[in-house]
């Protein structure tokens, strides 16, 4: 029998913890942590991210400031934001949403951002603690990854685990976080000669990748935790649709347990943004908490 990990149920008890703590910090230190999003212009998929991520956070009892600006904005006006941000002692955490407009770069706007701020985990600092093996704050999406396969495995030890992809987003930090949990990792990519075989070695495999059900059935070895980042919109038989970087179908038949595409990885990526935060909050004023 095939698990079948679902995200969505898995997230929603995270988002509970979250809130429990939230409220535990309200009662006990009188803190109501802050989330602020900066978002420049008008991408209307950066529109629905930091809507759902709005709601979220108001959701969980957190306070949720939103800094919508126009696309026209300069770099150094965002660049300003982010510093005010970071002087402002009631924000705990500052995200700013990806893809900023091509005339300013993410890169400087993004190292900007406090590390101890960064809920995105994407300041070069917190990839640094990540390598180092130092608290930090950890990317979104490969945490939520990690809390996946925990919930089928809790003994990662010596597991191999195949991540294809390199990204800064997701790949790296991913493999990091599996390096740290005492996997033996390889990181593929699309110079990875031979992927399949590659694939095939896996205990856990995880696709990150961007390319539609790259990964074929029988590139599972029998009994592996497949986790699919992928999220990718397709057109099939006349119908617009969203499906992984896995071959879901097929690979389900050798998985001993795999994330669905949608509802897998995709409803993590919120909860450990509100996780962040929370732990954000309760880092920066000196207490300790466990969610
Ligand atoms: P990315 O920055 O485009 O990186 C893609 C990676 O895949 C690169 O390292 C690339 O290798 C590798 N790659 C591309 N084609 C390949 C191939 N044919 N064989 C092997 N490796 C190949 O993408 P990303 O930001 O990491 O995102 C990956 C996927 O995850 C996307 O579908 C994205 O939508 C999804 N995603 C989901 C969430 C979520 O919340 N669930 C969050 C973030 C991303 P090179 O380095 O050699 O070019």
């Amino acid at each position: 029998m095939t698990t079948i990990i679902d995200g969505k149920a898995v997230a929603a008890v995270l988002r509970e913890k979250v809130a429990s703590v939230v409220a535990e910090i309200g009662a006990q230190q009188g803190v109501q942590p802050a989330l602020a999003v900066v978002l420049v212009g008008e991408d209307p998929a950066s529109q629905i991210y930091v809507r759902n991520k709005h709601a979220a956070t108001e959701k969980s009892g957190m306070r949720s400031i939103e800094h919508k600006l126009p696309a026209e904005t300069s770099e150094d006006e965002v660049v300003a934001l982010v510093r005010k941000l970071n002087d402002d002692e009631a924000v705990d955490g500052i995200l700013v949403q990806l893809p900023l407009p091509n005339h300013i770069s993410s890169d400087r706007v993004i190292n900007e951002i406090h590390p101890d701020k960064d809920v995105d985990g994407l300041t070069e600092a917190n990839a640094g603690r990540l390598m180092l093996g130092k608290d930090g704050l950890v990317p979104c999406t490969p945490q939520g990854s990690v809390i996946l396969v925990k919930t089928v495995t809790e003994k990662l030890s010596g597991l191999h685990a195949v991540v294809v992809g390199r990204s800064i987003l997701v790949g790296k930090p991913l493999s990091m976080l599996l390096l740290a949990e005492n996997c033996t990792v390889t990181m593929a990519h699309s110079r990875t000669k031979d992927l399949a075989s590659v694939c095939r070695e896996a205990d856990i495999l995880c696709a990150a990748v961007g390319v539609p059900r790259l990964v074929k059935g029988d590139w599972v070895k029998k009994g592996a935790i497949v986790i699919d980042v992928g999220i990718n919109r397709i057109e099939e038989n006349g119908k617009k649709r969203l499906v992984g970087d896995v071959d879901f179908d097929a690979a389900k038949e050798n998985a001993g347990a795999i994330t669905p595409a949608p509802g897998g990885v995709g409803p993590m990526t919120i909860a450990c943004l509100l996780r962040n935060t929370v732990l954000a909050a309760a880092r920066r004023r000196g207490f300790a908490v466990t969610v």
